[in-house]
């Protein structure tokens, strides 16, 4: 059994459709996957009824954007009730800080002669719920201003870099509370990924303390070394271990669907955690055992 727990569509930063990212899923072998667009449960319909066309099991998912001190963390919550109106107000505010950033970074990169509109933005973002840097990137890459996403981010979109501009992220206990009281099983995405440090067995014990369930581990941001030294920990804490591609369609190279995958016991666990039975309107829905 193939699961894979983190993955985007273009609800977010994906590049793909939800139906679209749904029937690749099927293509590539999967039977379990996860939509984990980011701060949005915007994609959810229209994937369950992709899931129930192709005959996949689908997990309704998000990635929530939260900060822990200075570092930025990215919290999945899975099977959680996407109504549950203070999480509602979470998501809200930190959409509104990914809207209101735009018009900021375009001024930015315009003070340093790259030409990127608000107007070129919106397009770029098309229906997407959640606006993100790589929306900005895909412009300046539409441009020819750079190469790629990942030299967009690497140049110009990065902290520290000319167009960087800091949003609102929910705290991270904040995030892993309303997961829960929404239903649903609070994991840490990439706990030792692009910006690691933060996310200490000690910091991990007290989040586990407050409710956290489990860590992403396998994923394409962690080294061999990392991803064992992670599981070590998963086990002391009594986590929850997944697995993901974090897939991102044609946005990110080597995220190819089912590049990681979550093992059927742990997926098992993830099931059993969860509290709630979040509608996806699919009598198709994710099931214990
Ligand atoms: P934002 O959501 O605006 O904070 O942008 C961060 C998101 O951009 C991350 O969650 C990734 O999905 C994506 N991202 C970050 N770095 C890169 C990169 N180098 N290339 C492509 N996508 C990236
Ligand atoms: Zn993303
Ligand atoms: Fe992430
Ligand atoms: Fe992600």
């Amino acid at each position: 059994m193939l699961i894979d727990l983190h993955t985007h569509s273009f609800v977010s930063d994906g590049t793909d459709a939800p139906a679209d990212l749904i029937r690749a899923a099927k293509t590539a072998g999967l039977d379990v996957v996860a939509l984990t667009d980011h701060d949005t449960a915007a994609g959810w319909p229209e994937a369950q009824r992709a899931a129930d066309e192709v005959g996949i099991t689908l997990v309704p998912g998000m990635e929530i954007s939260t900060r822990l001190g200075s570092a930025s963390v990215h919290l999945l919550g899975y099977l959680l009730d996407p109504t549950h109106p203070p999480l509602v107000a979470a998501l809200d505010r930190i959409l509104d800080g990914r809207n209101g950033r735009v018009p900021a970074i375009c001024a930015q990169l315009q003070a340093v002669g790259i030409e990127v509109t608000e107007e070129d933005v919106r397009l770029s973002a098309g229906d997407a719920a959640a606006t993100g840097r790589p929306h900005i990137a895909d412009v300046m890459v539409a441009t020819g201003a750079v190469a790629s996403r990942d030299e967009a981010f690497a140049k110009f979109l990065n902290p520290g870099r000319p167009g960087y501009v800091r949003r609102y992220a929910c705290p991270l206990e904040e995030a892993i509370g309303l997961v829960g009281e929404a239903g649903g099983v609070p994991v840490i995405a990439h706990p030792w990924g692009r910006s690691p440090g933060a996310l200490t067995e000690e910091t991990l014990a007290r989040l586990t303390a407050i409710g956290l369930h489990g860590i992403e581990v396998d994923h394409q941001e962690h080294s061999p070394q990392a991803r064992e030294a992670l599981r070590g920990i998963a086990r002391n804490l009594g986590l929850v271990v997944t697995g993901s591609s974090d897939h991102h369609g044609t946005g990110k190279v080597d995220h190819d669907l089912g590049c990681n995958t979550t093992d059927p016991d742990e997926y098992e666990r993830i099931l059993e955690l969860a509290t709630s039975a979040p509608s996806t309107g699919s009598a198709a829905a994710p099931r214990r055992g």
